[in-house]
């Protein structure tokens, strides 16, 4: 254990990707885990755009409380070490796959969202951004909510399926990629690109990779560091580092 500790000191630009297995631990639903989102609902058809645009009621029908209920929704031990290590100086960015803005609510600042959140919403029709809580009530009705001036579908600002990555998010994760010389990948099977060729860029440059993650990855063979739990690794850091 004391070699992540080592991992964390030693490293002069240290970026950290997540995916869903960080949030688990808040009581949030992974997608392809052991118990996710794919094997127990149709995440799939409920993140297709072209579903959405057929019948948004579809989305919003079944996400009122899985993204609209976030708010009671607490960061866990990941969230608040990774926020902690930030504030230290010790991670200088952080990449993540996740829309439950999670990251943000326990502190961390430099977050790059590669799939988006639920924080912004637009029409689909005459493209009228809003955050406003009133969006978020209709939803957590399960209810769509309509553009105030046109009446049109709104829509997250959440990458579907049939959806290209927003690209200044992309742009910049991989920006700080080859400016890393180490990546910690925690919580993500590293299988959906191109977010998932994040860690290549950093290892192509000599970088070091340290996952955790309870399944396999593609990069498990260049990582210098591999665990699997997540909960025992971040306790011991909260009690050990900082
Ligand atoms: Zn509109």
């Amino acid at each position: 254990m004391k070699e992540i500790i080592d991992f964390i000191k030693r490293a002069k630009h240290l970026i950290v990707f997540t995916g869903a297995g960080v949030s688990v631990l808040s009581g949030i639903k992974d997608f392809r885990g052991k118990n996710g989102l794919y094997k127990t609902m149709n995440a799939e058809k409920i993140f297709d755009l072209d579903v959405f645009k057929t019948d948004p009621s579809f989305y919003y029908k079944n996400t009122k409380e899985f993204i609209y209920g976030l708010d009671e929704k607490e960061p866990a031990v990941t969230h608040r070490v990774l926020s902690k290590l930030e504030n230290a100086g010790y991670i200088k960015a952080l990449i993540t796959q996740n829309i439950d803005m999670l990251h943000q609510k326990a502190g961390s600042k430099n977050v790059i969202e590669l799939h988006g959140s639920a924080k912004v919403h637009y029409c689909m029709s005459c493209g009228l951004e809003t955050s406003e809580s009133w969006v978020f009530e209709i939803a957590r009705r399960g209810e769509v909510p309509k553009c105030k001036k046109c009446g049109g579908v709104l829509k997250p600002r959440i990458t579907f399926f049939g959806e290209a990555l927003p690209m200044n998010a992309l742009n910049e994760a991989i920006k700080e990629a080859r400016k890393a010389d180490a990546i910690i990948v925690l919580g993500s099977s590293l299988t959906v690109y191109p977010a998932a060729a994040i860690p290549s860029y950093v290892v192509e440059n000599g970088g070091k990779l340290m996952i955790v993650n309870d399944m396999p990855t593609p990069y498990d063979s260049y990582a210098s560091l591999r665990y699997d739990d997540l909960a025992t690794i971040f306790n011991y850091l909260e009690k050990e580092m900082l």
